[in-house]
């Protein structure tokens, strides 16, 4: 529409008549405030919302329905107004007939011909519920930020389509690298996986990218930067799957749980150890004896076990007292060990005992390997504390029974009453378990 040239001289009253027919048609807040902030003009969307009176507004200040922690916020963004581009964005609470509410106002000055501001032009919208929520996020994203931050846990996605890996600085600092120094690929990490540990790690990975399986956990040694192996505990979940069924959108968290995995294997180590001379004790020969004899019954081949007690060790600490009896033990068992086989297990079973583990080795053959060991603590000379201590042993040997159902416990006894034997029949000599039974 073109405009008649009464239109271009004077703004028409019935041209402005217009403009508050559609301002307020509507139930946006228009306001007009004076440079005190004084109300000139309110919309009676406003009015509805403040559940007042247009005669009861105009002339008052608006700031006084300002939540007071908003004021100086609200101040703030409206000096904004006064320079160049004389308009400003705000959020604020106010006061309406419902209580507190946030709304979100453009302002926008009315500058004079000589640039001065004369008055201020309002558009508010009631922004309450988007507002709380994004409160809400705010503070969901903070509390995960912290829980993060306290459990040291990094954090990536991945998509499974291209192998690639988006990680945050945390997961990175775990691993030993920077931002952005390393682009990280499903194939990188598989490569720096502890080889023992890969074969479980490949299996659960190929069943969460392909399919079947939804939630990924792992306990798994990675390759740190320096080269060191360091424990990790993943935990991912596949949010989105393509057509084809392939995993497009995992996301997962990664914790450094090395001193803690470190302390369990410690624990575990000495649970099943002798601190005295680093040899299995009871306890972990009790676990090694019930796999090597499950193994040995699928296979059908016998076990041989071997009960070794130090002869008149009571006299070694009678004489040179406690501290070198242990020295004794210590070197007795690394003789033991160096005399045994790669295969063979060999633990502290009781103070001054030992049990030698033969998998796979039948009674005649235990009886060979364990006579050329009693000869040779017969024969060494054990240097301790400058003296020169001269000790035996003797043996009791048993073999599995096979063919029959055969306890560990027996199999363990027939061997005692085997050294039992060797103890009763002079010493310093292996009986086996047919000789006892004779
Ligand atoms: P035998 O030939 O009949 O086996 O005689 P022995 O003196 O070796 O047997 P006995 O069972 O009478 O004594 C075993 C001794 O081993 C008694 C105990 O003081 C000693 N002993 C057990 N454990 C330890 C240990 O950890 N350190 C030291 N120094 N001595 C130990
Ligand atoms: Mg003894
Ligand atoms: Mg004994």
């Amino acid at each position: 529409m073109g405009k008649t040239s009464q239109e271009s001289t004077a703004p028409p009253p019935r041209c402005e008549a217009h403009y508050r027919l559609l301002v307020e048609q509507q139930n946006d807040l228009i306001v007009k405030v004076d440079t005190g902030g004084r109300f000139l003009y309110v919309s009676p969307g406003y009015c509805k919302t403040f559940g007042k009176r247009e005669e009861d507004l105009i002339g008052q200040r608006f700031m006084p329905l300002v939540h007071p922690d908003d004021q100086a916020q609200t101040e703030a963004a409206m000096a904004n107004l006064y320079r160049p581009p004389h308009r400003c964005y705000l959020e604020q609470r106010a006061m309406t007939q419902d209580g507190w509410r946030w709304f979100g106002w453009s302002d926008a000055a009315l500058l004079d011909e000589r640039g001065e501001v004369t008055a201020i032009i309002g558009a508010g919208r009631d922004i309450h519920d988007s507002k709380l929520a994004e409160l809400q996020l705010l503070q969901t994203q903070r509390m995960l930020e912290l829980a993060l931050e306290a459990g040291g846990i990094g954090t990536y996605i991945a998509d499974f389509t291209t192998g690639e890996v988006f990680a945050d600085a945390r997961y990175l600092a775990q691993i030993g690298y920077q931002p952005e120094e390393i682009a990280i690929t499903d194939e990188w990490w598989r490569a720096n996986v502890h080889p023992e540990d890969l074969a479980g790690f490949t299996e659960q990975t190929g069943e969460v990218i392909h399919g079947g399986l939804n939630v990924f956990t792992a306990e798994y040694r990675f390759r740190h930067r320096d080269g060191r192996w360091i424990w990790l505990q993943d935990h991912a979940r596949v949010y989105e799957r393509n057509p084809e069924g392939v995993a497009v959108a995992v996301s997962g968290l990664r914790i450094d749980i090395h001193r803690r995995k470190e302390a369990e294997l410690r624990l575990a180590y000495h649970a099943d150890h002798d601190p005295l001379t680093d040899l299995l004790n009871r306890r972990g020969m009790w676990h090694v004896i019930r796999g090597i004899q499950a193994q040995g019954q699928r296979g059908h081949r016998p076990n041989a076990i071997a009960i070794l007690d130090l002869d008149f060790f009571k006299c070694v600490n009678d004489t040179y007292g406690h501290l070198v009896g242990d020295q004794l033990l210590q070197e007795v068992a690394r003789v033991l060990s160096a005399g045994t086989r790669e295969a063979d297990w060999v633990a502290r079973w009781g103070g001054e005992e030992f049990l030698i583990l033969m998998p796979d080795t039948t009674l005649t053959q235990a009886r060979g390997f364990i006579e050329r060991l009693r000869r040779q603590i017969e024969t060494t000379p054990f240097l301790i504390a400058q003296h020169s201590l001269s000790i035996t042993i003797s043996a009791g040997l048993a073999s599995s029974h096979i063919e029959e159902h055969d306890s560990h416990e027996a199999f363990v006894s027939r061997a005692d009453m085997a050294l039992y034997a060797a103890k009763k029949a002079g010493r310093n000599q292996v009986c086996t378990e047919a000789a006892e039974a004779d």
